[in-house]
């Protein structure tokens, strides 16, 4: 059954030219990168190509990108390295109450260590306040990590804004930028941040390779124990192939960026109006107009979001809904709750999030089944 894919914020499928950049990287130019002979120098040089792509895409120096597995591993060794490496300074750090678990509970983890965590609250359409990061601020804060958009809701924030606050009482300041490169200009000295993750598996490359850009001079560490790559802070044999189809990712969401915007946008809009129109008691998630391209976010009333998510399914449309479903429990989504959502609404959630192969046509084919889902749903439901 051919499958109309609408969860491009989970993952995205790898684009062909990336493939074909990465294809010879697996059984012809397959020397590590760490050794001495001509064939290992293909497999460096290419690395210091793709990482010379990725940093001129963010205005940033080759010399302050980190190659690592993805964006939990970016997230983590940027939160732990640098609240460790500055805990003479002090134990204070901020984070938001809607970010990615990979910063959630990297946050967490330091408060059971004996970190003082200051999570900041959103208002209803998940934005952070300036004001309640300056209220927050301390002599003793030397850490702020506020992601850059969300993956639930589309919001994005106002990071030169938060990252000047955080620098006045001088903390570091690191985003959670998955969501947004590839989507929205990313320019790390316009935003002025410390620190900025990534990963390819969001923007058309493949899984399980991200990166850490660390402004020069940053206290930051390495995380693992091992060789010495990555100018010694991450070790590990480098995911060659990977790192040679981000970059070819990068630059494809580089000469796309105008289309793709446009065309995420067309759709996302076309499906909103629709939804609005044909179907009552829903709630649109998320700031309306500051947020990533082509992400619709939406709590049907009375239904649970993961009834509808397996329904839609069964007509071949994949969409995610916001709640998870924990040891037979629907747990509502803390980015809804934290945005004052109550959690009945909440647990109706469902996020329509495009990308560039969808068309108008799988738009329109949503809108033929989800009217009559959510009816279906509502006639079986206790809660209505
Ligand atoms: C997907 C995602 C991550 C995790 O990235 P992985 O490469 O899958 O580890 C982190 N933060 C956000 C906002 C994400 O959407």
């Amino acid at each position: 059954m051919k499958c109309i894919y609408l969860d491009h914020s989970a993952t995205t499928p790898v684009d062909p030219e990336v493939v074909t950049a990465m294809n010879p990287f697996f059984s012809m130019h397959y020397g590590n990168p760490s050794s001495m002979y001509s064939i290992a120098e293909i497999s460096r040089d290419a690395i210091e190509q793709s990482r010379s792509t990725i940093a001129s895409f963010i205005n940033a120096s080759p010399k302050e990108i980190y190659f690592t597995s993805g964006g939990t591993e970016s997230d983590n060794q940027a939160i732990f390295t640098t609240a460790q490496k500055q805990k003479h300074k002090g134990m204070h750090i901020i984070t938001s109450s809607i970010e990615h678990h990979a910063v959630l509970y990297a946050f967490q983890q330091l408060e059971k260590e004996g970190f003082d965590v200051t999570y900041l609250p959103v208002d209803s359409y998940g934005i952070v306040s300036p004001s309640s990061l300056q209220k927050a601020m301390r002599s003793d804060t030397t850490l702020v990590s506020i992601m850059h958009a969300n993956n639930e809701v589309g919001t994005m924030q106002d990071i030169l804004s938060l990252a000047t606050i955080a620098h006045e009482k001088g903390a570091l300041f690191h985003t959670d930028a998955v969501q947004a490169i590839g989507k929205v200009p990313v320019d790390v000295q316009l935003m002025n941040v410390d620190l900025l993750s990534s990963s390819a598996h969001k923007l058309y490359g493949p899984k399980g390779v991200g990166f850490l850009y660390a402004k020069k001079g940053t206290p930051f560490s390495s995380y693992l124990y091992g060789g010495g790559q990555e100018n010694k802070k991450r070790p590990g044999t480098e995911n060659v192939p990977g790192i040679v189809g981000f970059a070819k990712a990068i630059e494809l969401a580089q000469n796309r960026s105008l289309d793709d915007h446009q065309h995420l946008q067309n759709l996302a809009t076309f499906l909103t109006d629709g939804i609005q129109n044909l179907v009552s008691d829903v709630l649109f998630t998320g700031h309306p107009t500051q947020r990533t391209p082509g992400h619709v976010s939406v709590c049907f009333k009375y239904v649970e979001g993961e009834s509808i998510l397996l329904m839609l399914d069964s007509h071949g449309i994949c969409v995610s809904s916001g709640s998870a479903c924990t040891s037979g429990s629907l747990d509502a989504s803390h980015v809804l709750l934290a945005m004052g959502i109550d959690s009945a609404t909440a647990q109706g959630s469902i996020r329509l999030t495009m990308g560039r192969q969808n068309t108008m046509e799988d738009m329109k084919a949503v809108l033929n089944v989800l009217p009559e889902i959510i009816e279906k749903l509502r006639k079986m439901s206790p809660l209505c």
